[in-house]
């Protein structure tokens, strides 16, 4: 990516550092990005204490949704590490705190879910696996927004005509 828009990553790391200031973060979601949390210490949360995994989660999520106003703050796990056996746990998170978004990883179909999307890079290797991926990542979550846009309406639509 940086090559196609003749970015010097060396030199723009000199220059800048690695981190965006929140200044940085707020200006890209006001340019139509949108922004996702990646936990508060960046520790592998695989093996970690059901509360540590939700405050983890919770407070980075809540720090983003404060800067940006997002309704939803997608989270990825450091490292790509899943508490796989929190799943439901993680389930339940999402449900009694709607401001933290789909869960984000790395590893490939064993989470496929209403709540978990698989994380790709985006690098020269495997260029046609990622591109098939991404389309087929952007299509799930087309189909399950869609879906709930849909039953959104119509649940407004049967309270309206009770009114
Ligand atoms: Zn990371």
């Amino acid at each position: 990516m940086c090559k196609l828009l003749r970015i010097d990553t060396n030199e723009y790391l000199q220059k800048r550092g690695v981190f965006l200031s929140e200044k940085e973060i707020v200006h890209l979601h006001r340019d139509g990005f949108t922004i996702g949390a990646h936990s508060v210490s960046h520790m592998n949360l695989r093996n970690a204490s059901l509360p540590v995994l939700k405050r983890e989660i919770l407070d980075s999520c809540r720090y983003i949704q404060e800067l940006t106003g997002q309704t939803e703050v997608p989270f990825a796990f450091p490292f790509n590490s899943v508490p796989t056996q929190y799943v439901h746990e993680l389930k339940k998170i999402r449900s009694e705190h709607p401001f933290v978004g789909y869960y984000f990883h790395g590893t490939n179909n064993i989470l496929k879910s209403d709540h978990f999307v698989q994380r790709v890079g985006l690098d020269e290797r495997n260029h046609h696996y990622i591109i098939n991926l991404i389309q087929n990542e952007i299509e799930l979550l087309y189909r399950r927004h869609a879906r709930n846009v849909i039953i959104t309406t119509f649940s407004g639509a049967v309270n309206s005509s009770h009114d």
